[in-house]
């Protein structure tokens, strides 16, 4: 990388040294790699994927690196190319790196097969609820994205090459995660690393018009929300989707939540939620996206069968008879 970068970047980097140094080795080492991210992904879990795949490419190109995992519902392929269907076969006698972004528990991993890989790297800012690489973990709750790690963990390998291909995709981890830098969790750390992701020359416009672009029947949900939700006593404002309504407006249950920043920045409204319905036969469930302007709704989010992070959590109710409670639950933090 570059001989001397920012001040904020090396200091971030000294106290996971000795697992950089692990990664840098592991991935050196290991002739067959395969990234992995969590399911039901978003710009963090699917740019960072992006991102450590592209710069295993460019720096290691007599390398075999895989990329595998859910689409996405409307970033694949528009923003995103198609994740890998790699057969059993590939994974069998366990010959591989695996290196896991961005998600802290074993049953939220896009691909259980990364338990065969003889040695694992985890890259994460959430909550670790489990160890899924106790050999090299770097994990900062921290940080706005997984991207920003990952793009740290990067940007101080001396010797290699940060394409401007493999930067478009931190960058679009650290932009999706941070709210476009709008949350708290963005920091001086963050912005640093998005300067050296942008020194490397890729099209801002262009990629802030692919990850943004609407469709119209888009602006029909948006009608719908805002003429369907609800608002508790404390500022708890709501929206519920059920099946025959995502059929109305054409939409899927992953694409349930993709209004819930609508109430961002409303006087009088501290959480905001998308309560939308799963009719998977296997996890017949009410997903819940949850949002926050200041309090902290993991431990809530953790409660109803969730988690994630102070400002922004998933969490799934069984049936609407529940509704009322977890609502309640949220609305009791400001009561
Ligand atoms: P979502 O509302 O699905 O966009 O999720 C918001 C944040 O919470 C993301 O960082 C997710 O990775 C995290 N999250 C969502 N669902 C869960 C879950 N069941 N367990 C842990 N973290 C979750």
């Amino acid at each position: 990388m570059k001989e001397k970068l920012p001040k904020e970047i090396t200091e971030y980097a000294k106290p996971y040294l000795k697992e950089y140094r692990k990664i840098y080795k592991a991935i050196e080492r290991y002739d067959r790699i395969c990234v992995f991210r969590h399911m039901k992904p978003d710009f963090d879990a699917m740019g960072t994927q992006m991102g450590v795949y592209q710069f295993i490419k460019d720096n290691f190109p007599e390398k075999e690196v895989h990329f595998v995992g859910d689409n996405h519902v409307s970033f694949t392929p528009r923003l995103f190319p198609e994740t890998e269907s790699l057969n059993n076969e590939w994974f069998k006698g366990g010959n591989f790196l695996a290196i896991v972004v961005d998600v802290g528990d074993h049953e939220r991993i896009a691909d259980p097969r990364y338990k065969h890989a003889k040695y694992k790297i985890k890259i994460d800012h959430h909550p670790c609820k489990a160890e899924i690489a106790p050999r090299a973990t770097v994990c900062d709750k921290e940080a706005a994205a997984a991207g920003e790690i990952v793009a740290n963990i990067l940007l101080n390998w001396k010797g290699k090459t940060l394409s401007k291909e493999a930067a478009r995709w931190l960058y679009i981890a650290i932009v999706g995660d941070s709210g476009r830098f709008m949350f708290g969790s963005t920091s001086v750390h963050t912005f640093a690393v998005a300067e050296e992701l942008l020194r490397t020359g890729f099209d801002l416009r262009e990629t802030y018009l692919t990850m943004y672009e609407k469709t119209v029947d888009s602006l029909k949900s948006q009608a719908y929300v805002l003429s369907h939700f609800q608002v508790s006593p404390h500022g708890v404002a709501y929206y519920i989707l059920p099946k025959n309504v995502q059929d109305e407006l054409k939409i899927t249950s992953e694409q349930g939540k993709e209004n819930v920043n609508m109430f961002s920045n409303i006087a009088g409204i501290n959480v905001w939620c998308s309560i939308t319905e799963d009719c998977n036969p296997k996890d017949y469930c009410w997903r819940i996206s949850i949002r926050s302007k200041k309090e902290d709704i993991s431990p809530i989010a953790f409660k109803w069968g969730g988690g994630g992070h102070a400002q922004a959590s998933g969490a799934k109710i069984a049936n609407l008879d529940e509704l009322d409670a977890f609502i309640k639950d949220l609305d009791d933090l400001f009561a």
